[in-house]
C-alpha cells in the first residue's frame, strides 16, 4: 500500500489544491489526515469539503475541536485564539458534525495515526527525545504518524535509546524491521521549520520508506483573503517565511 499522509492544512485551500494535485499524480492507495483541518486560515469550509471525498482515515487536532468548541481554547495563543472565534463563525452544520466526529486515533493497516502523540493525541507536542522516549513506552506501536508541531521529522527507537533522525526532500527514509518509528509529516498549510512551502508525506509500506515531499504555492493568494477576512497580520505575515 502507498500512503499520502497529510496534516495541519489549517484552512490554506491553496497548498490543499497544489498538494492534492500532486496526489492525482502520484496516485496513493489511501490519503490519511493527521488533523488540524481548520485554524489559522481563510477557508475552513472548502477545505474540509474538499478533503472529505478524498481522504480514507482522518483523526481530529486540537484546532478542529476547537473549533466546534469540544475544547477549551484557553491555553491557545491569543492569535490562534482569534482565528479560531473567526472559525466558529464560518463553519457550516455538516462541516460541523464532521470535526466533531472525528476519531482521536485510527490505525490504518496497523500503523498508528494521531494529531498530537500516542499518549495523548490531541493535544501533546513531540518536539524532543524525552518526549519521543515516553510514547514508546507508552504505547505498542512500530510506527506512529504524527502533525501538530509543522516541523517534519522522525524519532527512531533502537529497543535502548531513542534518536532522532532529518526528514529532508528527495531523502527518502528506510524503516528497519527491528526498529519503531515516530514520523512527523509536517505541516500542509503553515509550514514552521523555515521552508514556506506546503509538506506532506508518502508512506511506501511495501518497500518500508518514508518520503518528506515540498512543494511551493501561491502564498500571496492566501494571504490576500486573509487579510480580507481580518484575519491577525502575523498569522498572514508568517505564511511567507514558514515559520
Ligand atoms: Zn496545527
Amino acid at each position: 500500500m502507498q500512503y499520502g499522509i497529510i496534516s495541519d492544512i489549517h484552512a490554506n485551500l491553496e497548498a490543499l489544491e497544489v498538494v492534492l494535485g500532486d496526489m492525482d499524480r502520484r496516485r496513493p492507495d489511501a490519503v490519511i489526515c493527521l488533523g488540524d483541518f481548520v485554524g489559522y486560515g481563510p477557508d475552513p469550509v472548502t477545505c474540509v469539503e474538499r478533503l472529505r471525498p478524498a481522504l480514507a482515515g482522518a483523526v481530529a487536532g486540537n484546532h478542529d475541536l476547537a473549533a466546534v468548541d469540544a475544547l477549551d481554547i484557553a491555553d491557545f495563543n491569543p492569535l490562534a485564539q482569534a482565528a479560531i472565534l473567526w472559525t466558529r463563525e464560518q463553519l457550516t452544520a455538516p462541516v460541523r458534525r464532521y470535526l466533531t466526529d472525528l476519531p482521536q486515533q485510527i490505525t490504518p493497516n496497523g500503523f498508528l495515526a494521531v494529531h498530537g502523540s500516542a499518549r495523548d493525541p490531541v493535544e501533546e507536542y513531540i518536539l524532543d527525545l524525552h518526549t519521543a522516549q515516553a510514547n514508546f513506552d507508552a504505547a505498542p506501536f512500530r510506527v506512529c504518524l504524527v502533525g501538530h508541531t509543522h516541523v517534519p521529522a522522525v524519532f527512531v527507537f533502537d529497543g535502548e535509546k531513542v534518536t532522532a533522525a532529518p526528514l529532508l526532500p528527495e531523502q527518502p527514509l528506510r524503516l528497519q524491521p527491528e526498529r519503531r518509528y515516530i514520523v512527523n509529516v509536517g505541516s500542509v498549510g503553515q509550514p514552521r521549520d523555515g521552508d514556506a512551502r506546503a509538506a506532506y508525506a508518502w508512506f511506501d509500506e511495501d518497500a518500508q520508506t518514508v518520503s518528506l515531499l515540498r512543494l511551493a504555492y501561491p502564498v500571496e493568494r492566501t494571504q490576500k483573503k486573509m487579510e480580507a477576512a481580518g484575519l491577525p497580520a502575523m498569522l498572514v505575515e508568517r505564511l511567507a517565511y514558514g515559520r
